[in-house]
């Protein structure tokens, strides 16, 4: 199947231009004033090796009320709700004009890939003039000049590559029923008396996860709905209902529980503050790329000067863990509880986020038009666009240009923008770059 780009845009931008320069044919009649090709266009194309089919929409009205404005106006949701992603033409000499934002409003109600085209901007200078364009909101704004050419390779570019992508939002794995959740901490940090807790609250249910081989110590209960399962944590014994602190730490064990576990619940003793052992476990849980909570245990023990202590040393010592939320509870006392579940939870969905092509690409490109990667010796990095590869923890695979030359900065920076954009709270995010040729 060839991939459908659709050119939408009021009249006289220069669709049927670039409509002609795409499909190389000369059948649609360009003339210098507005609105004289009013048919819809279909042709074929080719970019590289890649075949593709152009749709030349007429003057787009979107808000036409009747007669053959309105006419066009169907037309052209036909030939857009056909495409694979569309070209939104703006005319860089006349600039932004009122038409232009209801097509904008409409194209961004799609959740297509749109591509905003300022044509006739051969010969000037880019930024300046361009730069209200933005206030269309759909990302980043290619200038281009379809009578002479230029610029148009870079958009096909663009256009297409993302469609040549596999459907991969299918192929990403789904999120389980069952959160399985581990209870991280140095001995005496307050695991067994959380779990406890939590096993003895009025609302949980226990129930027995079927078609799995029960391990002695696991306990799937559920909760307002959502399944758990609290899986074997390091240095925890099940003795009977409840659940026992063994005297040996393991570091095996530890490591085992988080590679096992959706979403870690860190705890860290008050009393004790932050001490190697937690930070150690922090970075296991880092690599193994699972969701974490933070739960600082013991509030209740310590009073206000040491508690703004804590605080700090919190902050410093696990920076690496800033994506986490963090809770100050009391397992004892049972407070803080509640909002440590929504947090696990909103850990968990963050964990198996599913992130869209055109979204992912779009940001990216946003990114890269908000703040530009440095150049790199000779070459400056070309982000294009960007898929999910993966999910618990999100991957994000970024495509493009001398990638090699994405500097540790930049990507913390797209970390921060995909995080916002998508609501990603608890979960490591790996975001990857992937030069192509
Ligand atoms: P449409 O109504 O959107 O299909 O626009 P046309 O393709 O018919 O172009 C409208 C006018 O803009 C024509 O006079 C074109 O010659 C002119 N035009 C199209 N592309 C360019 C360009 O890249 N630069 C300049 N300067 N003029 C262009
Ligand atoms: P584990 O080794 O991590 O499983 O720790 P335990 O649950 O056995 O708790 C160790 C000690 O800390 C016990 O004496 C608990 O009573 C105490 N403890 C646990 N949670 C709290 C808490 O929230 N506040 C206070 N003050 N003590 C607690």
């Amino acid at each position: 199947m060839k991939p459908v780009i659709a050119l939408v845009g009021r009249p006289n931008v220069g669709k049927s231009t670039l409509f002609n320069k795409l499909t190389q044919t000369r059948d649609a009649i360009v003339a210098d004033y507005a609105g004289l090709t009013r048919d819809r266009h279909y042709g074929s194309g080719k970019h590289g090796k890649q075949e593709f089919i152009a749709i030349d929409t007429g003057g787009f009205e979107p808000k036409a009320e009747s007669g053959i404005y309105k006419e066009m106006a169907k037309q052209t949701r036909q030939a857009v709700a056909e495409s694979d992603v569309v070209i939104f033409m703006v005319d860089a000499r006349d600039g932004l004009s009122a038409q232009d934002h209801d097509i904008a409003q409409y194209l961004r109600k799609l959740g297509k890939p749109v591509l905003l085209a300022a044509n006739k901007a051969e010969g000037m200078k880019a930024s300046a003039q361009l730069a209200d364009f933005y206030e269309l909101g759909l990302g980043q704004v290619h200038p281009i000049s379809a009578a002479h050419g230029q610029g148009v390779g870079d958009l096909l570019d663009m256009a297409l590559e993302p469609l040549n992508l596999p459907d991969i939002e299918d192929t990403l794995e789904e999120k389980p029923d069952v959160i399985k959740l581990a209870v991280a901490g140095r001995p005496n940090a307050g695991k067994s008396t959380l779990i406890n807790t939590w096993l003895g609250e009025e609302r949980l249910v226990a129930f027995d996860l079927p078609g799995t081989t029960r391990d002695a110590i696991s306990v799937e209960f559920e909760r307002k709905g959502q399944k758990y399962e609290i899986i074997d944590t390091a240095g925890l014994r099940k003795k009977g209902k409840v659940f026992e602190a063994i005297e040996k730490f393991s570091v095996v064990k530890t490591l085992q529980a988080i590679e096992d576990a959706n979403v870690v619940v860190l705890l860290i003793d008050a009393t004790q503050g932050v001490t190697d052992q937690d930070a150690h476990i922090a970075g296991f849980i880092l690599e193994a790329g699972r969701a974490v909570v933070v739960a600082v245990n013991k509030w209740d023990a310590i009073d206000d000067y040491q508690r703004e202590i804590l605080r700090r040393s919190i902050e410093m010592r696990l920076v690496f863990l800033k994506f986490a939320d963090i809770h100050y509870i009391s397992a004892k006392k049972r407070q803080g509880l509640g909002p440590l579940w929504t947090s696990i939870n909103k850990a968990y969905t963050s964990a198996y986020c599913k992130m869209s092509t055109p979204k992912l690409t779009r940001l990216i490109q946003e990114a890269v038009q908000f703040q530009a990667p440095k150049r790199h010796g000779m070459y400056r990095p070309k982000l294009r666009y960007a898929h999910q590869g993966g999910t618990n923890p999100p991957v994000v695979v970024v495509h493009g240009n001398s990638l090699e030359g994405v500097t540790d900065a930049y990507k913390r920076y797209l970390d921060g923008r995909i995080r916002k954009a998508f609501d990603l709270k608890g979960t490591p995010l790996r975001v990857e770059m992937k030069t192509s040729h």
